[in-house]
C-alpha cells in the first residue's frame, strides 16, 4: 500500500497502531478513520463471513453511515483484499490533523493515478468530511484524460466537496471542512503525480 503504509505513522499513537487492526477499523466506520478513505482509493474488497455464508463487497459499498456498515448481523470482516498496484501508479495519502494525533478530526484523502502522458484513471477517497469515508468520482472524472496540470488539479481537487452534506461540530464547520478538502485534494493529487512513473 506504499505511501499509504508509509504514513502509517500518523495513524493513533503507537499502542493503536501495534494493537489495533485493520478490520477493527472498518468494522466501526468512524466517519474520521483513515483506513476506510484509503482502502476505497485502492479498490479494496472485504470478505464478510456469518456463521453459514461468505460474501464479498468492495469497500466503496461498505461504508453507509456514521458507524454503520453493510455488516449483516453476526457477520465479521474475515479478510481484506487490496490489489496489487499497477506499474505506473503514483500513491499518496495526504492527512491532517489540527491537534495531536489521536484527536480523531483529520480531513485526509488519497490520490492514486496512473499515466501515460495522459492521466488514464484517477482514484480518491476522503474521510473527515461527512458522515462516512467516500469515493470522490466527481474529482476522478474531472482529473482522467488531462495531463495532470497545475490547472487540471485545482479544477478537478474542487469537486471533491460538491453535493456532500458535510459534517459541523466544535472541531470545524462545514464550511471550514470543505475548503480544506479541496485544499488537501489538490495537494494529494499534485504529490501524487510527482510520485507516477
Ligand atoms: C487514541 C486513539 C487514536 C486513534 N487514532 C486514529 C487515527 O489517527 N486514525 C484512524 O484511522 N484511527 C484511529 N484510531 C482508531 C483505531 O484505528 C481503531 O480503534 C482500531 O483500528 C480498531 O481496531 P480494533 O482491532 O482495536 O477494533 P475494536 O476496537 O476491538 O473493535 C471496533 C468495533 O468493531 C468490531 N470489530 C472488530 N473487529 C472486527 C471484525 N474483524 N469484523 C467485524 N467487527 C469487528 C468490534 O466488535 C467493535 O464493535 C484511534 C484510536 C484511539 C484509541
Amino acid at each position: 500500500m506504499s505511501s499509504v503504509v508509509a504514513d502509517g505513522g500518523r495513524v493513533g499513537d503507537p499502542q493503536v497502531r501495534n494493537r489495533g487492526t485493520i478490520g477493527g477499523s472498518v468494522a466501526h466506520a468512524d466517519p474520521s478513520a483513515d483506513y476506510p478513505a484509503a482502502l476505497q482509493a485502492l479498490e479494496a474488497k472485504f470478505v464478510l463471513k456469518g456463521a453459514k455464508s461468505e460474501r464479498t463487497v468492495a469497500a466503496e459499498d461498505f461504508f453507509l453511515d456514521t458507524f454503520m456498515t453493510a455488516l449483516e448481523p453476526g457477520e465479521i470482516v474475515r479478510e481484506v483484499i487490496v490489489p496489487i498496484e499497477e506499474p505506473g501508479t503514483g500513491t499518496h495519502y495526504e492527512k491532517w490533523c489540527r491537534r495531536r494525533a489521536g484527536s480523531r478530526w483529520s480531513a485526509s484523502l488519497c490520490g492514486f493515478q496512473k499515466s501515460g502522458g495522459k492521466i488514464e484513471w484517477a482514484r480518491v477517497g476522503v474521510t473527515g468530511l461527512s458522515n462516512h469515508a467516500y469515493r470522490a468520482t466527481g474529482v476522478e472524472k474531472a482529473l482522467e484524460g488531462t495531463a495532470g496540470s497545475a490547472t487540471d488539479v485545482q479544477k478537478a481537487a474542487r469537486e471533491v466537496a460538491m453535493g456532500v452534506d458535510a459534517n459541523s461540530d466544535l472541531h470545524a464547520s462545514a464550511e471550514y471542512r470543505k475548503h480544506l478538502a479541496v485544499i488537501h485534494t489538490a495537494r494529494a493529487l499534485m504529490l501524487t503525480l510527482s510520485r507516477t512513473a
